[in-house]
């Protein structure tokens, strides 16, 4: 009888020290791109704010145990762009911004965290609210001098033979001399199906090896719709997750990495698009949910690190005095882009110039402006000024079918939407600012304190032994 036990406890802690060994088998990689510390701590005060209290509102992923400062400077500058971080987040090495997946000398390739997963069996999805070719997620499977090269990018991701692609379409899908037969016809000869939108995705994962999911209606700016802009019918990244997820789990005892990017956060930052970034990152913590409810399900086997490429837009908490007032930001119906392409549209309806009132009146209702946020004498007389710079001319003034483009208007109204908020931009670029590391799950404790960016990865890769 003893022997027995003792043979029975021998085999279990043998078992044990076994899946202790093991390490994740799930791992979930999420980037988000430009999200530094104070895009982070902004999104948490606007949170209490509209609540009407002072303080902060955790995200989901602020609630996760461990938490850490990473650095981000890239090979040859203090301010990485989104290649070099992308590179540096997926393979340890530093590169030169804008080389995607290449050391500095532009032609040796570094083996990405995804590729080593890949070589090992390990089921790999990449996801972004960005093209599938863009800088981030090109850098985990594209190996190009340039970041812009996305027509050769594109040619990467079908020899990648990672099973799950979800995001905006491939950005330049045919060469320009006509040399190959196209990021199409290359994905479809590698085993890929393409499907169009979240409802296709659900007829046809079942039947399919590989698979890439794009947006039902491709947008003019090669990027799933931002979020404060969304209709029905759009991807989103926390749909991109769900599905992946999804993918993923067809074959459970493999295992899986996951890298899902929070693309435009980024693009909000660059544009100072104060709404629209807010919302961006509300929407970026949703896709981390869907990985969360996961993770609830699969505790032991499951890690989780949220992380950052780099901060964008030197984004500043206060415009000069002792507050902010993020709340009003909760007023903003339309991104910046959005609200150029609307009034253009509006005018070609009309055929005409649009009146100061038309424009007053699209401020109040897509801005809240003099509606639900007093502005001062001065803000309307900026706004004002912003109209007579951009329709100057009047109504009447254009010919039969132009019409007017009208940025100015659209950056004026952020502008003193950013000032009402009382936050400020210092640059439109990237800047050389600590982002945050957030983990929980299995070897989620190695993810505390200072670290370089290129840490991350090979952290990932010693715990789920790629
Ligand atoms: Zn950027």
């Amino acid at each position: 009888m003893r022997k027995r036990i003792t043979l029975f406890l021998t085999m279990l802690l043998l078992v044990v020290a076994a899946s202790a060994k093991k390490g994740p088998k799930y791992v979930f990689y999420f980037i988000g791109d430009g999200m530094g510390t104070n895009q982070v701590m902004g999104v948490q005060y606007y949170l209490q704010d509209i609540e009407g209290k002072y303080g902060f509102k955790p995200l989901c992923f602020t609630q996760f145990p461990y938490a850490g400062l990473v650095v981000t400077h890239s090979a040859n500058s203090d301010v990485t762009d989104s290649a070099a971080a992308g590179t540096a987040l997926a393979s340890g090495q530093k590169t030169d911004n804008n080389v995607l997946g290449l050391l500095p000398d532009k032609e040796t390739p570094v083996e990405t965290i995804a590729e080593m997963a890949h070589k090992k069996g390990v089921r790999v999805a990449i996801g972004t609210s960005c093209s599938v070719d863009h800088a981030t997620p090109g850098s985990f499977y594209g190996h190009r001098p340039h970041r812009n090269q996305y027509h050769q990018i594109g040619a990467q991701l079908a020899e990648s033979g990672f099973e799950f692609f979800g995001g905006s379409q491939f950005r330049a899908p045919d060469s320009r001399d006509n040399s190959d037969e196209g990021n199409y016809a290359q994905a479809e000869k590698a085993g890929y199906t393409v499907v169009r939108g979240y409802d296709e995705y659900k007829e046809k994962a079942a039947s399919t090896d590989k698979i890439i999911l794009f947006d039902k209606e491709p947008k003019s700016d090669n990027a799933l719709a931002y979020a404060i802009d969304r209709k029905e019918g759009d991807l989103s990244l926390a749909q991109v997750t769900e599905a992946a997820i999804d993918y993923m789990m067809k074959d459970p005892k493999k295992g899986f990495f996951m890298m899902m990017e929070g693309g435009r956060i980024d693009n909000a930052c660059h544009a100072n698009d104060p709404g629209t970034y807010i919302q961006e990152m509300l929407d970026f913590d949703e896709a981390i949910k869907v990985a969360y409810e996961f993770y609830l399900k699969h505790k032991k086997e499951t890690l989780i690190v949220i992380t950052a490429d780099h901060e964008t837009g030197g984004l500043g908490l206060t415009a000069g005095e002792y507050r902010t007032n993020l709340k009003v930001l909760q007023y903003q119906k339309m991104s910046k882009d959005a609200f150029t392409a609307h009034l253009e549209k509006m005018g070609r309806e009309i055929g005409d110039i649009l009146t100061w009132e038309e424009v007053e009146q699209e401020l109040k209702e897509n801005f809240g402006f003099w509606d639900k946020i007093e502005l001062t004498d001065k803000q309307t007389a900026s706004l004002k000024s912003a109209y007579v710079e951009t329709f100057g001319m009047g109504p009447g003034a254009l010919e039969e079918g132009e019409y007017f483009k009208v940025d100015k208007m659209s950056d004026e109204a952020a502008r003193v939407m950013t000032q009402v908020a009382e936050i400020s931009w210092a640059a439109g670029c990237h800047s050389g600012s600590f982002v945050p590391v957030f983990a929980i799950g299995a070897g989620a404790e190695q993810f505390t304190g200072q670290m370089n960016n290129t840490e991350i990865p090979m952290k990932i890769k010693k715990l789920a032994k790629y």
